[in-house]
């Protein structure tokens, strides 16, 4: 390791990881980061909504082709209804394409882009979590999943569901899941959309949503929320109710994305890591 890695690696240690002792606590994603450790991760990660010289770009017609493309899964969406389409897998959205006229089956260059969106090296744009789907046809069995009353959500039966019953247990109806087990489909269209918003800046999506296939939503973590609070549940804002103290206090603010995380993504205390 020469000198100048060597202060890199130590200052991402001790600035990331407060109660790591050594690099021997460095789990495998978080070495990739140290390797092409740079000074802007930090500000990038804290301006993580801006645009950053080293971001990658879609081109304009790769634009295009993601807007139409996300346009077409919206279809499939509202095809086979909210709820259902977080579990659905990549086979049965093509094949609801070619059934109904109103969604039109994804062409070849749709779903090439879709192909090589998923099989990207998230760490090329900045991601440097771990990917948990591996293929981009993987599916969520039906029989592992329960679909969560008045939430419009699933969750793995298990852990997730048991934790989840633990934390409504303890904090009541304040505490809502806001988002439960999402299959490499609704992983994709919310990258979709977050790219679609960030004018084609993947680095600037990945930095608050994790690219499909890296999503533990996919294995078992779950976002909760404050009822009522809408969408100031996905922002630092959560941090300051009273429903993120409770979780904090009961020991159930296990976050996957902790503020100074060095995955590439923005601090996020809603989402409950179980795996
Ligand atoms: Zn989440």
């Amino acid at each position: 390791m020469s000198e100048v890695s060597r202060r890199q690696f130590l200052s991402v240690v001790g600035r990331g990881l407060a109660c790591a002792a050594g690099s021997a606590f460095l789990p495998e994603s978080m070495a990739a980061v140290v390797t092409s450790f740079d000074s802007g991760y930090f500000d990038r990660i804290r301006r993580f909504s801006d645009n950053h010289a080293t971001d990658i770009h879609l081109d304009e017609a790769e634009i295009a082709l993601l807007k139409r493309v996300a346009a077409r899964i919206r279809r499939v969406q509202n095809t086979v209804g909210y709820g259902n389409f977080g579990i659905v897998g990549f086979d049965q959205m093509v094949r609801v394409g070619k059934r109904y006229s109103r969604v039109e089956r994804f062409d070849d260059q749709e779903l090439q882009f879709l192909e090589r969106i998923f099989y990207e090296d998230a760490s090329r744009l900045g991601f440097y979590g771990t990917k948990v789907l591996y293929r981009l046809t993987d599916e969520i069995p039906n029989k592992a999943v329960v679909k969560v009353p008045r939430t419009g959500q699933f969750l793995y039966k298990g852990e997730s569901l048991e934790t989840y019953e633990r934390i409504k247990a303890a904090i009541g109806d304040d505490v809502v899941l806001t988002s439960g087990v999402r299959g490499v489909v609704k992983q994709m269209y919310l990258y979709l959309n977050k790219a679609v918003r960030t004018g084609g800046n993947l680095s600037r999506a990945s930095r608050s949503l994790a690219p499909p296939g890296y999503s533990f939503h996919g294995v078992g973590d779950f976002d909760v929320g404050k009822r009522g609070f809408g969408r100031a549940n996905f922002t630092e804002r959560f941090a300051k109710t009273d429903v993120y103290r409770c979780l904090v206090d009961r020991g159930f603010a296990t976050l996957r994305y902790p503020q100074g995380n060095l995955l590439g993504v923005r601090y996020e205390p809603w989402h409950i890591k179980v795996v």
